[in-house]
This record gives structure tokens, sequence and C-alpha cells, in this order.
């Protein structure tokens, strides 16, 4: 037995994966159910390092030192379990069992609690940064045990990312589901910051009447302050790429229906499980939505509204201006609901997620990889307890001097009838945390008139019911 890590499932992902182990010194066992692709990846890489290629899992078992580190980057779902079932078979106590693949937390904490029955180590990893990450280095957040990490640790800090200041990108999230989980709300806050990025084209074409190549300008400069970023980077590239055929700007020729994998999803479904308000990320997840329904949106077109009226001039400027703080108040917004999410999972599962950590791991390798992620850890730093990223007095204060040109954009988005539904959102929300009384007041009110629910009193202890249907005397339950 020689190989460091095997790698079961080498599609895409998982050939990515072994190479980069590989190009990094380990010996690296493969495997994959159909044998030719395991074939082709030595024909192809091989001379990057040194390959055990197996033709079976008893094989590929066999070749791995103890304890045994085996990472399955196979399809989700049923794929999966059949597979680490089969190998689990084979293993031994102590060995360290991975999956990369996008995994449900739900599903990794049962088949943690499984495999830990058997002393089996399963580690549930989110691993991010697509193809070019798992070759060249991703953003990954393994959950599992201590020990886990302990072994399994210094083979990921080696594949992973850099952040600018050199640190990897990768660190043990917590026990058996929390990497998974972690994983999810990162691509949820991805749905949302794509969709800002997307809000903030269409006000810059629509009411500043901007060509798409200027917008490419537009978030090129962007890109060189507080918004620097992969997504606001590769918004540039693509909204300057010509179509080759009709010769018309990329962004025209597309179809404007966005698709969706279902980890947005997730995010906002467990939200609602969890009772924590991700408004941004759930709009983002329906705008992709409202994008897809081609019936709808064509039996609507002639619904009664404005067109926008394109400002041009020194108007234009001041109004791209007030897009960036706009574009960059909503986003702290949509982090801060992320973060709520996480902390809210972590408490509930007992995870213990140091959430200034998580911000650190996505500086590099990842889709959200951003500058802007360096104040999130400085923030959970100086305040461990955090309520909220919104009440970190920087963040406080930027959104502040932010917050005359957001509403500004918001306002004008309205009444040009352009949709903005990720900017509108994050100034609700933000409007209601400050606001000093919410109108639940009244929907108590209403939920005690039909349905005798019962409210409490600004003014003293106690459950209240009015008798509505007689004297409107109060009584106290
Ligand atoms: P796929 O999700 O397309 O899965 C293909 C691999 O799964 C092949 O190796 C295939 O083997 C194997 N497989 C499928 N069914 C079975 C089965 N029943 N038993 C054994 N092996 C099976 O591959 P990707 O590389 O795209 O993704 C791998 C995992 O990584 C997935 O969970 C995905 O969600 C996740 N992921 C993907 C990212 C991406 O950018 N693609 C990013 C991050 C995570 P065979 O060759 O024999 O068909």
């Amino acid at each position: 037995a020689s190989a460091r890590i095997g790698v079961t499932g080498l599609a895409v992902m998982g050939r990515n994966l072994a190479r980069n182990f590989a190009r990094n010194g380990f010996t690296v066992a493969l495997h994959n159910r159909t044998e030719a692709r395991t074939r082709e990846l030595v024909d192809a890489f091989g001379h990057e390092g040194d390959f055990v290629p197996t033709g079976s899992a008893r094989e590929c078992v066999a070749a791995l030192r103890r304890p045994r580190c085996l990472v399955v980057m196979v399809k989700a779902g049923e794929p999966t379990d059949d597979v680490l079932q089969e190998f689990a078979a084979l293993l031994e106590p102590g060995d360290i069992l991975v999956d990369g693949g996008n995994a449900h937390f739900e599903d990794t904490r049962r088949r943690e609690a499984a495999l830990r029955e058997h002393g089996i180590h399963f580690v549930g990893t989110g691993i991010s940064g697509g193809e070019e990450g798992a070759l060249l280095g991703p953003s990954i957040m393994p959950g599992g045990s201590d020990a886990s990490y302990e072994a399994l640790g210094p083979l990921l800090e080696r594949i992973a990312a850099r952040a600018p200041d050199g640190a990897p990108c990768t660190a043990h999230m917590g026990p058996d589901g929390a990497g998974h989980f972690v994983k999810m709300v990162h691509n949820g806050i991805e749905y949302a910051d794509m969709q800002l990025i997307a809000e903030a084209y269409d006000l810059l074409r629509k009411v500043a009447g901007l060509a798409p190549a200027e917008i490419a300008e537009v978030f090129r400069r962007w890109n060189q302050g507080r918004l620097d970023s992969y997504l606001i980077e590769i918004t540039a590239q693509v909204l300057t790429h010509t179509d080759a055929e009709t010769g018309r700007p990329f962004v025209d020729v597309v179809a404007d229906r966005a698709e969706q994998k279902g980890t947005g999803r997730w995010t906002v479904q467990t939200a609602l499980d969890l009772g924590v308000p991700v408004p941004g990320i759930a709009e983002a997840v329906f705008a992709r939505s409202v994008s897809g329904h081609a019936d709808l949106r064509a039996a609507s077109r002639h619904l009664a509204g404005p067109g926008a009226r394109a400002l041009g001039g020194d108007a234009a400027a001041a109004f791209t201006d007030r897009v960036e703080q706009a574009l960059y108040a909503s986003k702290i917004v949509s982090y801060t609901q992320g973060f709520h999410e996480i902390a809210a999972g972590s408490g509930k599962y007992g995870w213990n997620i140091d959430l200034g950590r998580v911000a650190a791991i996505w500086r590099g390798g990842c889709i959200i990889r951003a500058a802007f992620l360096d104040r999130i850890t400085r923030a959970y730093a100086a305040q461990p307890g955090l309520p909220s990223l919104l009440t970190d007095k920087g963040f406080a204060t930027e959104i502040a001097a932010a917050q005359d040109d957001w509403r500004a954009v918001v306002a004008t988005a309205a009444t040009q009838g352009v949709p903005a539904p990720g900017f509108a959102s994050a100034l609700a929300y933000y409007d209601s945390l400050r606001a000093e009384r919410l109108p639940a007041a009244l929907t108590q009110g209403q939920r005690d008139y039909f349905g005798a629910h019962t409210y409490r009193r600004t003014d003293r202890d106690g459950v209240f019911h009015t008798l509505w249907a007689g004297d409107r005397t109060e009584a106290e339950g």
C-alpha cells in the first residue's frame, strides 16, 4: 500500500482533484466505475505525479496507506450512497471516507451517523471553484470529526486555493454536516451576488442608457474598488464579448431565462425551516424562476407600466455612481443574511462554526471570492458574538453613507418600471431591522381577532387575548 489518498469517481471534478493531489506530491490511488476513465487519466496526465490506477474498489482500498483516505467524487444522491456503501464494507475503523460532491447537509448527517457506527470517519466537504478550481486550487469546506481533520487537513491545505495573504482556503468547519451546510449557504450567497450584479447591469443599460461594452468598463472600474471580486471581473468579460455569428453583444443573443441546479433553493428551504429571514437569497432564486416562465411573461407583456427613459450625459454618470452604492449596500445585506443562516444552523446542530473563518476560506478558489470578505473576518474577530453583520461599526458606517443613493436607485427603478427585487428587498430588510415599531403589531391583532392566537403587550409581561366577538375586554391567558 503506497497511496496517501484515493479518488473514486473520475469525471471532471474527481479527475482534476486527483491531478491536484498528485501535482502537490501525494501518491494518488485512482478508481472509477468505468475503468476506461482511469486509463485515460493516466495516459493523459500520468507524467504529472504518482498515480496508482486500480480496477476495483477492493484493489483501490488495498492501494491506500493506513489510515486510509478516500475521496468520493461521484454523482450526488443515490450513486453517492451506493459507492459509500461499497467502500465502507472494505474499510476499517479509523479510515476516512470523504464525499466531495454537492450533497445536502441532511444526507451528510445521515451518512456520517451510519458510518460512525462502523468507526469510519465520514467527511462531507463542500468544494467550490468548479473544474478549474478542482485542478488549480478550490475553496474546501470540510465537515466531520476533529480526528478526521487532523489526518486529512494537511492534504487539503496543500491542494486548496491560497488567499491573497497566502493562507490556504480550507479549514475544519465543524462536525458532520457543517461543511456541506456552509457550501450550501455559499451557493445561496452566490445566487444573491449574481442577481444584484444583474440588476445593476439592467439599470445601467435601461436607465443610464449605457451599451454593454460601456457597462463592462464600469464594472472594470468598480473591480478596482471595494467591489473587487471574481464575479464583477467575469461580468466585465461577459459584457465585452461579441457573438461571432451575429456581431451583436453576446448578452443580447443569450435567452434571458436563468437556470438553477438547486443549492440556492436548498438555502432558502433550510432558512425557512430554521426561521431565518434570507429575503435577498430568496429573491435571487425567485428572479431566476420568474425569468424561466416564458408563457407567463409573454401573456403579461401588455400590462401597463412605464418604459425606462435613458438619462444620458452627466445624469447617467451620476446615476452610475449611485448604482455602485446600491450594489455595495445590498451586497452587505445578502452576506448578513447568509451568515445569519450559518450561525443559526451552527446553533441548531451544535457545529460551533467560526464565522470569521468561513469568510476567510472564501477569499480564494470559490465563485464568491472577493476583497470584501476580509472585512467580514475582521468584523467577527473584533466582536465574535456579533448579532448581525449590519451592526458591525464599519459596515454600518458604509451603509449610512450609501443609503441616500441606494434609496434613490430603488425609487428610480420603481418609477421607471425596471424590476430590481434584490436592491428593493435588501433595502426593505435594512429598514425593517432599523424600525422602532413594525406593523407586526397589527398582524398579531388580526391573528388574535380571527384565531384567538393571543398577543404580548409592550407595557407588561404575559399573554393576552381580546374578546373580539364579545365585549372586547382583554383576558390574560
Ligand atoms: P458527475 O456528477 O457527472 O458524475 C460522474 C461520475 O460519477 C463518474 O465518475 C461516474 O462513473 C460516477 N457515477 C455515477 N453513477 C455512479 C454509480 N451508480 N456508481 C459508481 N459511480 C457512479 O461528475 P462531476 O465530476 O461533474 O461531479 C462530481 C461531484 O462533484 C458531483 O456530486 C457534483 O455535484 C460535485 N461538484 C461538481 C462541480 C462541477 O463544477 N462539476 C463543482 C463542485 C462539486 P462512470 O464514469 O462509470 O459513469
